[in-house]
């Protein structure tokens, strides 16, 4: 099967601009950032997304949190804050099929979650009916 845009950045077969590398992780500013820094953090194991994640996995997963605060204390986001964040699936967003982090910071980053139009309409629906609403009362 013909490797995805990460599994080539991974195997070093497409360039980008590499920010960090290791046994674990691989970590790469984003073609498209969207603050002065955004950076995507890979576990060097191809996982399809959050949805994917084995026990087996905790190294990969571990290090990816570590990394992530390495490279925010590197570049000094440490001081200012900063956000990681992983998309997962459709609603989600997520385009490339290779579990990836989301490391943005330089800028404040305003409200976490900016929901389109259409979403806020169903938002709105959900919360006039009780039943619906099972989000809030999970009990994992
Ligand atoms: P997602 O929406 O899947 O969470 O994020 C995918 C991210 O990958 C996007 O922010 C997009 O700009 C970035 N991206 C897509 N293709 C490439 C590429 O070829 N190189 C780099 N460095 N980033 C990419």
């Amino acid at each position: 099967m013909e490797k995805n845009i990460f599994e080539k950045i991974r195997d070093n077969e497409s360039p980008c601009e590499l920010v960090y590398k290791d046994k674990y992780v691989t970590a790469f500013n984003d073609i498209h950032p969207d603050a002065p820094a955004h950076i995507l953090i890979i576990p060097n194991k191809k996982i399809a997304s959050l949805n994917d994640i084995l026990e087996e996995d905790s190294d990969y997963l571990s290090n990816i949190l570590l990394v992530a605060k390495k490279i925010a204390k590197e570049l000094e986001l440490d001081k200012t804050g900063y956000r990681l964040i992983t998309n997962c699936g459709k609603d989600g967003g997520q385009e490339v099929d290779y579990l990836h982090f989301h490391l943005v910071g330089g800028v404040p980053l305003g409200k976490m979650i900016s929901l389109p139009k259409s979403s806020k309409k169903i938002l709105k629906e959900i919360e006039s009916n009780a039943e619906k609403n099972i989000w809030k009362t999970l009990h994992l």
